[in-house]
């Protein structure tokens, strides 16, 4: 019999009443694993009343003991860890180790927000005028909601829910429809923690749930991570509606080899980073610009070999370093770019289309795929493909690398590999990109640091986690005093200054 699942409103499971459902199945396998609900408009609506209703005393509760729902939540996370990654692979299908290291990224944030009470102290200045004290405060916003995509099912909320509800918000999240259980999980455990009931409510759903969350006015702040086109929808529509929005998109993350670059650390380097979780992360490298023909050959000839012995397999198997795609639909498509690739006259090094995994011949396997010689005018290269699919282009020169991954519409992540200083420096400094590694393929910053990319990969202005977090989920507040010491008071008519 298969699983229905059900949403996390006000402390508890509750059942969809839609009627509308979607499937999850489990990608090393192709079986259908659970159903899950499509949440209506009205159901979204009861969410958000509860959520509201929830706001009032959490509001008021003092940061401290907030924090401490977190440390309580921190260490059952620490205990269910192999269940929660166990959880991600099932139905995202990267492998076991992967899936553990994602979840403790999560955790990161969760650390990161028990410095609460700290992170929330806000500013005093005494005697900003005679007798006249400033202080600023931080307040929270109220109900915020945080919508998230498929490939990471408990790192990217975590980058989310721990900061809005320390900082006193209460929180809906509309997880990816195609990984739920996940989220679910992490609801129940902060009620085993002691968050109060309401504080936060997993929503399943699709559009139309989306769309209820948008443009309702009891919802004060939005999050969003996932591809550009639906984060570019999502920042319209919910700032329209009034609320404050970051929208975190898509990603073409370029890696520079320069000639000097220690080639066989670079090519260790482009295999974690461009096929490591079958591709499916937003901090990917997709893109090798290789810095004269010398670095491209060097690169090509480490990598092929690699590419083909890639261990393919399902998350179980500990030996695997890459698993399924998540869903056959987002199989094909990848497939789709790599015949494309072909045709638009790249030149195919590794093909991976027709690999199957034996006993896994339903699940949705693809081998890793390698293009050289892609140039930037081809579809390949502008538009994002989110599978194990490498694309090497070829540059004469430093700055027309540079220039190349300015061009690009996308700026989410890239790193540069060189021993030389200077022009690690230049790139660092000059690239358009919100996250740069230096000899580092994946530079995701810590949780006390902030993510987040530049152009089109992020709508809104403010990056998740970090001190950003904490500016997003919060209003500030000045207020400015004096007490009467019996003076004479004076009307005054022009703009105060302080004496
Ligand atoms: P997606 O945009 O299809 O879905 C993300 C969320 O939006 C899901 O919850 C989904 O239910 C909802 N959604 C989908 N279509 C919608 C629509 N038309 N209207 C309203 N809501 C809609 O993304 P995905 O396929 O789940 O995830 C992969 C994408 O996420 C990739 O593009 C990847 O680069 C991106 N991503 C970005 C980051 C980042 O930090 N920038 C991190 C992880 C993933």
């Amino acid at each position: 019999m298969i699983k229905t699942l059900h949403h996390y409103i006000g402390g508890q499971p509750v059942e969809g009443t839609s009627g509308r459902y979607g499937d999850v199945f489990n990608p090393a396998t192709g079986q259908l694993r659970a159903r899950v609900p499509l949440a209506s408009a009205n159901e979204v609506d009861s969410a958000i009343a509860v959520a509201d209703q929830a706001f009032a005393g959490w509001r008021d509760t003092p940061p401290l003991h907030r924090a401490r729902v977190l440390f309580r939540f921190k260490a059952l996370l620490d205990k269910h860890l192999e269940e929660l990654a166990e959880l991600v692979s099932a139905e995202h299908g990267k492998v076991l180790n992967d899936a553990r290291g994602s979840v403790i990224r999560g955790m990161e944030v969760v650390e990161f927000a028990c410095g609460a009470p700290h992170l929330l102290k806000g500013g005093f200045s005494e005697n900003v005028g005679t007798n006249v004290d400033s202080h600023s405060i931080r307040q929270p916003l109220g109900v915020c909601v945080g919508i998230t995509p498929f490939n990471f099912p408990a790192m990217v909320p975590m980058w989310m829910f721990p900061l809005s509800i320390v900082c006193g918000n209460t929180f809906i999240l509309k997880t990816s429809e195609k990984v739920p259980s996940t989220a679910l999980r992490l609801a129940q455990l902060l009620s085993e923690a002691g968050l109060p009931d309401g504080v936060m409510n997993v929503v399943n759903g699709d559009r139309e749930a989306v769309d209820a969350l948008l443009t309702h006015p009891g919802v004060a702040a939005v999050s969003f991570v996932g591809s550009t086109p639906v984060a570019e929808y999502i920042y319209q529509t919910a700032s329209s509606h009034g609320k404050r929005v970051q929208a975190l998109g898509g990603a073409k993350n370029h890696m520079v080899v320069m000639p000097d670059a220690d080639m066989d650390q670079a090519a260790d380097a482009l295999m974690g980073a461009a096929y490591g979780s079958a591709g499916e992360r937003c901090m990917a490298i997709s893109v090798a610009v290789a810095v004269g023909d010398q670095s491209a050959d060097a690169l090509v000839k480490r990598l092929v070999p690699r590419v083909e012995n890639l261990k393919i397999g399902p998350g179980t198997d500990p030996e695997a370093e890459m698993g399924p795609l998540v869903t056959r639909e987002h199989r094909a498509r990848v497939i789709g770019y790599v015949d494309l690739g072909v045709e638009e006259g790249a030149e195919l090094l590794v093909d991976g289309r027709n690999r199957t995994i034996s006993g896994h011949e339903d699940g949705y396997f693809l081998g890793g795929c390698l293009f050289d010689r892609v140039l930037p005018d081809m579809r390949i290269y502008r538009e994002e493909i989110f599978g194990p699919v490498l694309c090497i282009v070829r540059a004469d020169d430093f700055e027309t690398a540079l220039k190349m991954v300015n061009d690009h519409e996308l700026g989410n992540g890239t790193a540069i590999f060189t021993r030389d200083g200077e022009t690690a420096r230049t790139y660092a400094s000059q690239v358009q990109v919100g996250m740069v590694g230096i000899n580092v393929p994946i530079p995701v910053p810590m949780a006390f640091h902030s993510f987040g990319g530049w152009k089109r990969s992020l709508f809104g202005d403010i990056h998740v986690h970090g001190m950003e977090g904490i500016q997003f989920y919060t209003k500030l507040k000045t207020i400015t005093t004096r007490w009467p010491e019996g003076s004479r008071s004076v009307a005054d008519f022009h703009m105060p200054i302080m004496k």
